[in-house]
């Protein structure tokens, strides 16, 4: 039986949590890591009425985009619409996991699905782009274990580089030690210095993988003290980050594409921050959610146009004076995760043989309507 924990530690691969912005609160919101899971449901928002048709579709594990509790909780007041939320969720066993911002920024997460919904092309990152933290392994075993060695530190994914697996480098050598009387030497003899003829095997790992890596390395060493070195190194990890910029396959006016993007988020109406909607444009970046106040880097990265959620009164004026077009289609065009974690979940589900029933949330969150 699939658990909560099987599931998330999948998604992990895809999404890692430390590809999260700091202070967001993401992963487990509510319930058991333990959990065992039947049926699942994706939704961009928990909200009372995602509740009710999780609770009528006998849901018991909800994946959301949007952390369920943004605002921790100092009274357990049922008056509070919220808390009865969270009590509901209790009652019913269901169990609620997030993944907010290390979803917007991982490789083929919500911002690749927005710009690929938008039509953009060869899209690169629009902020900054990080880099995942890497580390090198260094560990000395001797040379007939070293195969042993290198299978153990492959099977946990030390020295993956790109679509390689299985990457090391070895050099062969000789390694001294002499044991004291409390040792209990695999090799040599007590109080005696023994030379042993080594290899010494190199691996990049990411700091993710660490433990695992090490608790491999220590399993597969024949010595009561291997011998290793592990330090950070620079800029070598995948690169992530948040909102994409890329071009159109043919300049549009800024009201065209305006047109374009009402139609394939299914919006009755967006804002249009432009002094000139007749422009035709054919760089434009892309940012989930609210994303106003990074139009500086659209801008510097050469977008002409920058679509983005929740955009206000003041930083539309700051976009209109600084020449820069501006679309803001809403947040709740962040419901297309919906479609695309069903996809993902489905292929694992069948990858993994977890036989879990799988459903999108109906409901339409958003918290607008225009009359
Ligand atoms: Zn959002």
């Amino acid at each position: 039986m699939v658990k909560v924990k099987d599931i998330v530690s999948r998604f992990a691969e895809f999404a890692p949590p430390f590809m999260a912005e700091k202070g967001d609160p993401i992963g487990l919101q509510l319930g058991s890591l333990e959990a065992e899971v039947h049926k699942l449901m994706v939704t961009l928002d928990v909200r009372p009425e995602v509740v009710q048709e999780a609770i009528k579709n006998k849901v018991d594990f909800i994946f959301a985009h949007h952390p369920a509790m943004f605002k921790p909780i100092k009274q357990f007041d049922l008056a509070d619409p919220q808390n009865r939320m969270y009590a509901e969720l209790l009652k019913h066993n269901i169990t609620v996991f997030a993944a907010h911002t290390n979803l917007d920024n991982a490789n083929g997460g919500m911002n690749d699905w927005l710009a690929e919904k938008m039509n953009l092309k060869k899209t690169s990152i629009l902020l900054p782009a990080k880099h995942e933290q890497m580390f090198k392994l260094a560990v000395f075993v001797p040379q007939k274990d070293a195969p042993k060695m290198r299978a153990a530190l492959g099977a946990v994914d030390a020295g993956k580089v790109g679509n390689y697996n299985n990457c090391s480098y070895s050099l062969e050598g000789v390694g001294r030690f002499q044991p004291n009387n409390q040792a209990h030497p695999t090799i040599g003899k007590k109080g005696s210095l023994t030379e042993v003829e080594e290899e010494k095997i190199e691996v990049v790992l990411p700091a993710r993988k660490k433990s695992a890596v090490l608790k491999a390395m220590f399993t597969a060493h024949p010595y009561e003290e291997p011998v290793f070195d592990l330090f950070k190194i620079e800029e070598f990890g995948q690169k992530y980050g948040m909102g994409r910029i890329g071009f159109l396959e043919e300049p549009q006016t800024v009201r065209q594409y305006a047109e374009f993007c009402k139609k394939i988020f299914k919006l009755q109406s967006l804002r249009v921050v432009s002094k000139e909607p007749n422009k035709k444009i054919e760089r434009v970046a892309v940012l989930g959610g609210s994303g106003g106040k990074f139009y500086p880097e659209a801008q510097q990265q050469g977008a002409q146009l920058y679509v983005t959620g929740d955009i206000s009164y003041h930083t539309g004026h700051d976009i209109l004076a600084s020449g820069l077009s501006a679309l803001d289609p809403g947040h709740h065009i962040e419901s297309i995760c919906k479609e695309k974690l069903l996809e993902l979940f489905t292929k694992w589900n069948v990858e993994n043989d977890w036989k879990l029933r799988l459903i999108a949330s109906k409901l339409n969150t958003d918290p607008f309507m225009f009359i």
